[in-house]
This record gives C-alpha cells, structure tokens and sequence, in this order.
C-alpha cells in the first residue's frame, strides 16, 4: 500500500497517468451510489482501477444502469467491511459525514479518504474556476458558466450542480470547469488547486456536521484556495467579517480580487453612480446596474464575481455586457413567475434560511405579501424584523407547525394569515396582494413537512400561479 501512496503522490496535478495504472493496479473504493459517486466509480474504472461501490442506502436505477453498463462492481442497503477495508484509496461522497461509525473505522486504519473533486482534478489539465459560499454559490457557479459558454469557451459545469464532476472528466474534454463546492466537498481535497477561487460570504450553516464549531466550517471553506500560488486568483467579498480575518490568518500565495456593494480599500469590483464597475487587468469595464439580469445587492455581489472571473479571461466587454443582461437566472432563486392582475409573483423557495429571506426582502420595491414557514432549523427572525414592518403588507404562514411565527410575528405585521397548503397560500395571497404588490414565496426554512424539498414547493407554487 505504501507504494501505491508513493506512486500517487508523485503524480503530478494534471499528468495523466494512464500508463502507470495499467502496470500498477490499486483498488478504489468508492462510498455512496448517487451523482457524485457513480461518476467517480466510472472515471476510477476507465482509468483501470479494481473499483467497489458501496452505498447504505438504496441506489436509484438510472445509477445502477450506468453502473452495469461499466461492469462496475458494486452493493447497497448496507456495507460490506471486509471489501471497503481493502481500499487502496476511499473517495467519499459528500453526503457522508465523517462521524458515522464506519468513517471512523476507515481513519483508525489509516485509509486515505478524498472527494471526488480531488479524484476527478487529477486526470483533467482544464482550467478550474470553483466557488464557494454559504449563500449564492449556485447562482454564481450557473452565472460565471453562462458568460463562459456564451463566449463560445468550451466549459463543463459540475460539482454540486447538475452531472458530476468525475463523470464529465471521463466522458468530455473541457478546457475549463465550473464547479460549485460545497464545503463538504472541500473537506476532501488535498493536492487540487483551484485556478479562480470564489467565495462569496461565510454565514453559519450546516453547523450539525461540524461539532457546531463555526471554525470547523470555516476551515473547509477556506480549502477553496489550497495549493494556489500567485498566479492564481481569490476572488472574495471583503465586507464580510469572517473571510477577511481568514484573509489576514492564512496570507493566501494567490493574487487577490476583492469586490464590495460601494468603491473603498482594495475593491477590484464595485458599484459607482448606479454602475458596476470591474477593474482587472488594467481594464475598467461598467454596466449600467438596471441593465443587469440579476436584481438586489446579493445578487448585485453574485454578478461582480463573475464579471472578475470573466476579465480575468479575458472574455470580450461586449460578451460580458451582453450575457449579465441575458441572465435566465436560476429556478427558486428570486425567480420571477408571472403578473397577475398588477401583481408580481416571485418564487424564492431556495431561501431555506433567514438570511436568504433578508437580501429578497431588501431587493423587493414595492409592498409585499410573504409567504414563509415550513421545518424550522433553530431560526432567529429578529433578523428580517425591520424589513417585515417597513415591507410587508401581509404574512402568510405555510406550515404544519406556525406557533413559533406567531410568538414572534403577531403584534408586528398589519395581517397574519394561517395556512396549510400551496394552493391556499396562493389563493390568499391572491385575494389579498394590492396592485402594485409583490407576492414572494421566502420560506426562510426547510420544506419537509408539506413538501419533498424545495424544487416540489416552488414548483408547486408555480403551478398555483398559472392557475390563478
Ligand atoms: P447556494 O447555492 O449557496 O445555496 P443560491 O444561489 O442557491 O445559493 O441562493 C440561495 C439563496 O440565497 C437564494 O434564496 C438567494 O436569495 C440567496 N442569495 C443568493 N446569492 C446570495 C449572496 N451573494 N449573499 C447572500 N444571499 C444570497
């Protein structure tokens, strides 16, 4: 096994090492059936791995095709030890948190862990561009793609976000990635380095899977610029407290790219008279901030990371200018549905947490009917107080459990209203919502108890728009 180690070690990040594996076979075992796993289960088969895979869970059929077709060996509902201990190597899915029984057993031997970002960087020579935050990473990750692909580069899109990763490295030839990482994917890489790093803020979440220590959390975040070197760039938003103390601990090797709401200290990326300004390069591009795609500050910092990204590769001012104003944007995410009778209707079930539901509160500019409610995680409203009282003609509560709204709302907002389904928080809001008005699904909790995620309960409201 020490061999093997030494072996891999020396291979370089981006040399291929195709011939070696067909002489020195080694064992990959990977852990978890789903996107992330069965992709790097192929990769690891292609390039000529004894491979396992192993998930406690059912694996879905789609994943178990793909696994078939690739002659891939593999076991769910449960584990088999004697075949995960074997492993010359273990990449982890990141659903798995370190503290199951099984991990622990797995470091009491000694056996290297890695995420499939670090597996799959090793057999790709494309340009990496990852990002990573606790709120907007998927909105950036699909915004920066959307330049890159719009200006004709050839350009994968992965990570958290759509096909994996592995698999698109085993089956394409992109000559740059974007990848969205969580931090549970951070936590698993060692030698891969990210060309462009991007991260866009550090709030507290997920706090469960790290001993409810933020510094864990932070930790794995600022993974995102391991093994960068002064060619290499950090983008980041200065204004955030916790990513500038990190800056001033760690002393990142990488050329910085700091981007805030207003021009003050190092900001490379800024809003100046209405603008949206980017200065890379020697270069001043601006854009009119009417004129972009995405509304609201949040989304004002989501574009100025990707404007840098873009200046950094050097993609026209023209490109850039055009695809910021042609923005789709991302299903749930401050997702615009319809007017109806006068009044806008936005879906913004993504925002799982107050936070969320606070930049889509300072980014409305007319009054507004919220929907909120759902599976509480431990949330404080004090946050979004003032902006319920200056805003919100009406709250509407959607959920099976609404006393802990009420201990908070009730005296605070002009009307409250109780309700247990999709098609009834619509009506009511309907009924309610004046012309002029917004009506803005913002649940700033999960959605487990009426609906099967998030996508189910922004669909659903969709749905009950267009019905209206
Ligand atoms: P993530 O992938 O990190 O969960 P998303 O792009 O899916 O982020 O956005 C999730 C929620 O966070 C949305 O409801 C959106 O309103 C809010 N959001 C988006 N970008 C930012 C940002 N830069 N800062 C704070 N909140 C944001």
């Amino acid at each position: 096994m020490g061999f093997v180690f030494n072996f891999k070690r020396h291979i370089k990040k981006n040399v291929r090492p195709t011939e070696h594996t067909s002489t020195v076979m080694s064992r990959i075992v990977v852990l978890g059936g789903g996107e992330s796993g069965v992709g790097s289960a192929v990769l690891a088969k292609k390039k000529g791995f004894d491979v396992f895979l192993s998930d406690s869970c059912a694996i879905k059929p789609e994943y178990k095709e793909i696994l078939g077709r690739y002659a891939i060996e593999y076991e769910e509902n449960g584990h088999s030890e004697d075949k995960i201990f074997s492993a010359d190597e273990i990449v982890k899915s990141p659903g798995i948190p370190d503290t199951v029984p099984l991990m622990q057993t797995i470091k009491t031997k000694g056996i290297r862990v890695i995420s499939e970002i670090e597996f799959a960087g090793r057999y790709t020579n494309a340009k990496m561009i990852c990002i990573t935050g606790s709120n907007g990473k998927t909105t950036t990750t699909s915004l920066i793609y959307h330049i890159l692909k719009s200006a004709g580069l050839n350009v994968g899109l992965g990570g958290n976000i759509g096909k994996s990763f592995a698999l698109q490295v085993a089956e394409e030839n992109y000559d740059y990635y974007v990848l969205e990482l969580s931090s549970f994917q951070l936590e698993g890489v060692y030698d891969f380095k990210a060309d462009i790093a991007v991260l866009m803020n550090i709030t507290p979440d997920h706090l469960d899977r790290y001993d409810h220590n933020m510094q864990n959390y932070v930790d794995a975040k600022m993974r995102i610029i391991r093994n960068q070197q002064v060619d290499d760039a950090f983008i980041y938003w200065m204004d955030d407290p916790v990513v500038t103390k990190e800056i001033e601990k760690l002393k990142p090797s990488a050329t910085l790219y700091p981007f805030a709401e207003t021009k003050h200290g190092e900001a490379l990326g800024y809003l100046e008279n209405h603008k949206m300004v980017i200065n890379v390069k020697k270069h001043r591009f601006d854009m009119e901030q009417e004129l972009l795609a995405l509304e609201g500050t949040h989304n004002l910092y989501n574009s100025l990371a990707s404007g840098i990204v873009a200046k950094l590769l050097d993609i026209s001012d023209e490109n850039l200018r055009q695809s910021l104003a042609d923005f789709k944007g991302v299903p749930h995410r401050l997702e615009k549905v319809a007017v109806v009778r006068g009044v806008q209707y936005i879906n913004d079930s993504k925002a799982t947490n107050v936070n969320s539901c606070w930049y889509a509160l300072q980014s409305m500019r007319t009054k507004v009917v919220l929907i909120l409610g759902g599976t509480d995680k431990g949330n404080d409203y004090t946050e979004i107080e003032d902006l319920v009282k200056a805003k919100v003609r009406t709250l509407i509560f959607m959920g099976k459990d609404n006393r802990k709204l009420h201990a908070f709302f009730d005296g605070k907002a002009d009307a409250i209203e109780d309700v247990s389904s999709m098609q009834e928080a619509v009506s009511k809001a309907y009924r309610l919502a004046q012309k002029g008005d917004t009506v803005l699904l913002s649940p700033c909790c999960a959605s487990f108890d009426l609906f099967k995620n998030y996508e189910d309960r922004g669909d659903q409201f969709k749905e009950c728009v267009r019905r209206l």
